[in-house]
């Protein structure tokens, strides 16, 4: 399990790194997936683009993450794994710690500079933010809180397939909150926008941080109230009611999507 505190001072041979190229964690092919490596490893196999970012503790552990330029790894000791096809393969907690280190990392990237004053930022109260040489504003990572809803109609659940040809999978509709908004508000406009149906009786379900940049997904449950379904085709590409027994290819069950469709058949079908 990795504690939050961040490693104030610069990594010593023995700490450990997340080590990531584009979207891919590099591991070492002996290790287990997910795994980080060793800094004296990867001072001496990589070439490291910028300075390490504190991520926290694995144990006694320090554990940083880094960005590699390499164009092509050495295929007999280290493999390259898409952050997405680590999913379900890894510990769910693992998962959520690697993609804190890979948010860490954007965040760092994106922040180097003042967005008010331009000058250039260092990091700042133990590593937890960017702070402005300058004017001192200081910037922590940003989450962007996102709401997913699992329409319900008696028996059947919503699910939609997203705009943009991927029609992989058939799920629950999502949305940013907006400013000024409560997440039950935004989970009724997004609806109304999406799908053109009214609904009530909303209520939370769960959370689960999604890195890709940096989304909170914070899930919901909805009753239908009225209306039919009139899919906004700039978002959804289809929208059907669908009943347990005859569900479209859904998310995997690790994702909150796929547990708010799956806590949904389980009522139904009383599993
Ligand atoms: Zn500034």
């Amino acid at each position: 399990m990795l504690t939050f505190d961040r490693p104030t001072r610069a990594a010593a041979p023995s700490d450990l790194v997340w080590v990531f190229r584009g979207r891919e964690l590099v591991g070492s092919l002996l290790g287990s997936p997910g795994a980080p490596i060793p800094y004296e490893e990867v001072a001496a196999n990589f070439s490291v683009r910028e300075a390490l970012i504190p991520v926290g503790y694995l144990g006694d552990d320090a554990v940083y993450a880094a960005v590699i330029d390499e164009a092509e790894l050495d295929m007999m000791r280290y493999v390259g794994s898409n952050l997405f096809g680590l999913i379900g393969r890894i510990d769910e907690s693992l998962f959520d710690a690697i993609g804190r280190a890979y948010q860490l990392l954007n965040w760092d990237r994106d922040h180097r500079h003042c967005g008010r004053c331009g000058s250039t930022t260092q990091l700042a109260d133990k590593g937890q933010c960017r702070q402005c040489e300058t004017c001192n504003l200081s910037v922590y990572p940003r989450l962007s809180p996102c709401i997913i809803v699992l329409v319900t109609r008696g028996g059947e659940c919503l699910l939609a397939a997203a705009a943009g040809g991927n029609r992989r999978f058939y799920s629950a509709l999502a949305g940013f909150v907006e400013p000024g908004e409560t997440c039950e508000q935004a989970v009724a406009r997004e609806v109304m926008e999406e799908v053109g149906l009214e609904v009530g009786n909303i209520n939370y379900f769960g959370s689960q941080p999604w890195p890709f940049p940096g989304q909170l997904m914070l899930g919901y449950t909805a009753e239908w109230s009225a209306g039919e379904i009139n899919v906004d085709p700039e978002e959804i590409d289809e929208a059907l009611w669908c009943t347990p027994d005859r569900l479209p290819p859904i998310p995997p069950p690790f994702s909150i999507a796929g547990q708010l469709i799956n806590s949904f058949v389980k009522k139904q079908t009383g599993d």
